[in-house]
């Protein structure tokens, strides 16, 4: 499947109510490490499985006063509207978000 394809699927899965883990966000060292190893360990590539358990969502979370979205994500890679964590490494759009967000 090519990047506009899989990032169409993204947007069909999320739209149509695939039920993601969007909290608790991960905002300590040690939920972001337990995260990304769940991710490797259980969903490893998994599109669905991927979504799920980094709690996309089609919108930006307002976390701590801070609104988490890729496009502000140290993640996101800007021309190609990618995320680059490598657990993750998925086009996404500006203006989802995951909770593995950060700055
Ligand atoms: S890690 Fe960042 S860029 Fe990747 S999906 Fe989550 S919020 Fe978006």
């Amino acid at each position: 499947m090519g990047e506009e394809a899989v990032r169409r699927r993204i947007q069909e899965l999320l739209a149509g109510g695939l039920a993601t883990e969007v909290c608790p966000r991960a905002d300590t060292p040690e939920s972001v490490q337990g995260l990304i190893q769940r991710l490797r360990e259980e969903a490893g590539e998994d599109l669905e499985a991927r979504l799920v358990l980094a709690g996309f969502t089609l919108n930006p979370v307002l976390h701590g006063g801070i609104e988490q979205a890729c496009e502000t994500c140290m993640y996101y890679l800007v021309h190609r509207r990618w995320c680059e964590l490598p657990e993750l490494n998925l086009p996404v759009e500006p203006r989802w978000s995951c909770r593995l967000w950060r700055i």
